[in-house]
């Protein structure tokens, strides 16, 4: 047993009060004089006790020792810098046979832990907190909502250089030397670029390293000017050197005058406090005005913004926007960008440098300096969901992080996801429409394509090829769009029906031409395309079904002077392609583009005027709770990039259930009406968001341990709370039951209220990380589960 006392340590075996500092009594005194006359244990330190969070599945803290200030500290004897630990900041500490990297999220100066049970850390790596507060209590909220490792959850938020215990870098400004200032104002007239440099120091005195770039400043003039010694560099003081975009010329082009729909949103907006405002925008009815214009304002409070935007719609034309408007520092944080960008980017963020950060998911776990708004573009889209790992909705982070920061976040969508129109009705959310599109652009036409016993090419009606006619004929653009890659879902043997399963999915192989190949879209295994039926070697082989391959290939055969683009995973795979696939869509020019959702969102298509659903029964017949919602903001996605501009849009919906009463009421009153419908069928079949849910999915070699296990979680929930619980489904099997060899089930329950639900997790978790069989079987646990 140790007794701590700054600057002693003691050993004082049985001794009472542990865990308390304390004057010493007599006897310990004399036991002090002993020690120190036998310099046995005698330490001249502190001992404090760190909790730490490490990126390990565990859902708790580890606790470790830190003598603080010891001189003895064999790394301080090495002349190695020794911190005193802050919460927030990283320390190296081992673990198992490992060594890790943490985060220190407290310090006490008492630990009920027996201390010979306590590993010392090994270093601390910085002497200011990495995470600041602020992400440090979002962190822990998130852990603790979604039932996860808080030390997965601040990985997360950690760019890989600091996981992997890199320093930060020091942010630099520059400044004249002695000399510089003794200059003449026109001492560097024969050198343009570093006279640029001189005069703007004359006038601002520091420039910000990070600012080079929005001064069209290179590296290699500082260099120059430093070689010649009229510039210096000094850490960059955050009060000295403010960023030189001052408030008056925050805007770079002005803002459009906003319509009257536009005005009011505006209007309505109130800033510097927490409000969730649902933007509920027809596609091409100025929502990113809105953003622009509320950012606007934001900036010039000297505060920064946060930017949500979904992965897929991800594309540099949104954020091209955000720049042409603003004259101030724009950062991305996206999986998309190097690891070093991403790090300094979030650096800049959390220093406040960065004044418009513009990201996907990850994003919603950014450091920053002075937050003052939070926007959530398409709002819908399901990429806000981290599906595996650290399971949260970015979405729901945000609006929490907003929520305790006091500042405002706006929802934006056309579509709104029915958990947000259900919050805007119930008067949680703030509820801000714009119905007309902005400009001259009027709402499309929609025709519903009845399928049956029609002839069709590559799944085309007759009626949309002559549509596709006609627009190539007025030198416009159509849009097909099929939600399935590849050239064909299935290969059979005409002869003995043999086809291609996979060997480890319960799944057909999807044949690919483009390179030729079979892949499986569930665990991506590859095999190459037999010649002749490996089970009775017949050589006719034949498809079945089609995807935007063999669209791609009809279409080009079919209109062989028109260009056609085709748009999915694999043709895209090349950095920039995509970009490149789009630049025909600023042109005047007749084209077709074959596409999968990656081109139904977001993307500005002004020569657009045709759009054909292939196949809406995709969606119709989905077994997930939320494919009727995902297919109503498809469909509605899709037919939005029609007709943009001052062009009248016309969009096909080819389904072999033309009379089915949600498809028509979608395509007839809209995607409100739709929503409003479905939010009845959700209440009456006690599903979210009128029921709050969590699904435990296990995954086994062996289906009979998914259901083991799960049925044991059904116990323990059920203790922890049974009549509190409306509702529970399982242990079911997953949609795609087999992939990889896995078997997936998954078991659900209900609940009336967030509190009681989190409760009986709470319980029940604990319960169940205690149980053998849990350490032995794959199983993670949803909160808010996107499917069943
Ligand atoms: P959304 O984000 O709702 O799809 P956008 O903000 O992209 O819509 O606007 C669609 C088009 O209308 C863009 O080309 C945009 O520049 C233009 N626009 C938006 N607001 C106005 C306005 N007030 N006046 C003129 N044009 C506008
Ligand atoms: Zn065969
Ligand atoms: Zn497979």
């Amino acid at each position: 047993m140790v007794l701590c006392q700054a600057p002693y340590t003691i050993n004082l075996s049985g001794c009472k009060n542990r865990g308390r500092i304390l004057a010493p009594n007599d006897s310990q005194r004399k036991l002090i004089a002993k020690q120190v006359a036998h310099k046995t244990t005698f330490r001249p330190c502190m001992l404090q006790f760190l909790s730490v969070a490490l990126p390990v599945p565990i859902r708790d803290t580890f606790t470790y020792r830190h003598s603080h200030s010891d001189p003895h500290n064999p790394r301080a004897e090495h002349g190695i810098k020794v911190c005193p630990p802050t919460i927030g900041a990283r320390v190296r500490v081992p673990f198992g046979r490992r060594e890790l990297i943490g985060i220190i999220t407290a310090v006490e100066t008492t630990c009920d832990i027996p201390n010979e049970k306590l590993k010392d850390i090994l270093e601390i790596i910085d002497d200011t907190a990495l995470i600041p507060e602020e992400l440090l209590s979002l962190c822990i909220w998130a852990s603790s909502y979604y039932h996860h490792s808080l030390g997965e959850a601040l990985s997360a938020a950690t760019p890989q250089r600091f996981r992997d215990g890199k320093a930060p870098t020091t942010a630099k400004a520059y400044i004249h030397t002695q000399e510089g200032k003794g200059l003449p104002e026109n001492g560097l007239a024969r050198a343009k670029k570093q006279q640029d440099i001189h005069q703007h120091l004359l006038k601002h005195k520091s420039l910000a390293d990070s600012d080079l770039g929005l001064h069209d400043f290179s590296k290699a003039t500082i260099k120059a000017l430093m070689e010649k010694n009229i510039i210096t560099s000094r850490a960059l003081d955050p009060e000295l050197d403010k960023s030189a975009a001052e408030p008056s010329d925050i805007l770079r082009e002005s803002a459009k005058p906003p319509n009257d729909e536009q005005s009011k949103a505006l209007t309505t907006i109130r800033y510097h406090e927490y409000n969730c405002y649902l933007l509920q925008g027809t596609t091409g009815s100025g929502k990113t005005e809105v953003y622009l214009q509320t950012i606007a304002r934001i900036l010039q409070a000297g505060q920064q913004a946060l930017v949500l935007i979904p992965e897929i719609g991800l594309s540099p034309q949104t954020i091209a926007r955000f720049r042409e408007r603003f004259n101030t520092p724009i950062v991305e944080l996206h999986s998309n960008i190097a690891e070093g960008l991403r790090a300094q980017n979030w650096q800049d963020a959390k220093s406040g440098k960065a004044k418009i950060i513009i990201g996907t998911r990850l994003a919603s776990l950014t450091p920053f300096r002075d937050l003052g708004i939070i926007i959530i573009d398409e709002e819908h889209d399901q990429s806000y969901k981290q599906q595996d790992g650290f399971k949260y909705s970015a979405r729901d982070l945000c609006i929490y992080r907003a929520h305790t920061q006091n500042i405002p976040i706006i929802l934006g969508s056309a579509t709104p996801s029915l958990e947000s129109l259900h919050n805007a009705n119930t008067g949680k959310y703030k509820k801000l429409v714009m119905r007309q599109r902005a400009g001259s652009a009027k709402p499309p036409a929609i025709t519903i394509i009845d399928l049956k016993n029609q002839r069709t090419e590559s799944g085309l009606s007759q009626q949309s090829l002559e549509h596709i006619h006609r627009t190539i004929k007025q030198n416009e653009q159509a849009l097909i769009f099929l939600n399935r890659r590849g050239y064909a879902p299935v290969l059979v043997c005409h002869s003995c029906g043999w086809n291609a399963q996979c060997q480890s999915c319960d799944a057909q192989m999807t044949l690919h031409q483009q390179p030729r190949h079979l892949l499986c879209h569930y665990c991506e295994r590859r095999k190459p395309i037999p010649n002749s039926c490996p089970n009775c070697g017949h050589f006719e082989l034949q498809t079945s079904g089609y995807g935007t391959e063999q669209l791609e290939k009809t279409l080009s055969a079919l209109f062989p002077q028109t260009e056609v683009i085709r748009v999915d995973r694999d043709s895209t795979q090349r950095k920039n392609s995509f970009e490149q696939k789009l630049q025909i869509a600023t042109e005047n020019k007749a084209c077709i583009f074959v596409g999968t959702q990656m081109l139904a969102k977001g993307h500005h298509l002004p020569n657009l005027t045709l759009v054909i659903v292939l196949d809406a029964d995709q969606g119709l017949m989905s077994p997930d709770f939320r494919g009727l919602e995902m297919m109503g903001q498809l469909i509605t996605q899709v037919a939005g990039r029609a007709g943009r501009e001052n062009k009248l849009g016309h969009v096909l919906v080819q389904s072999h259930r033309p009379d089915h009463p949600l498809l028509n009421l979608l395509l007839d009153q809209g995607y409100n009406s739709y929503a409003k419908q479905l939010l009845h069928i959700r209440q009456s079949a006690l599903l979210p968001p009128f029921q709050y849910a969590a699904t435990f999915k296990a995954e086994s070699k062996r289906a009979e341990s998914c259901i083991e296990f799960l049925n044991i979680v059904r116990a323990s929930l059920q203790g922890a709370g049974a009549s509190e619980l409306l509702k529970t489904i399982g242990p079911i099997p997953a949609s795609q039951e087999k992939i990889n060899n896995k078997y997936r089930y998954s078991y659900s329950v209900f609940c009336p209220s967030r509190q009681r639900l989190q409760n009986i997790l709470a319980k029940a978790i604990k319960e169940i990380d205690q149980l053998a069989l849990s350490k032995r079987t794959r199983w993670s646990l949803t909160v808010d589960p996107s499917s069943l």
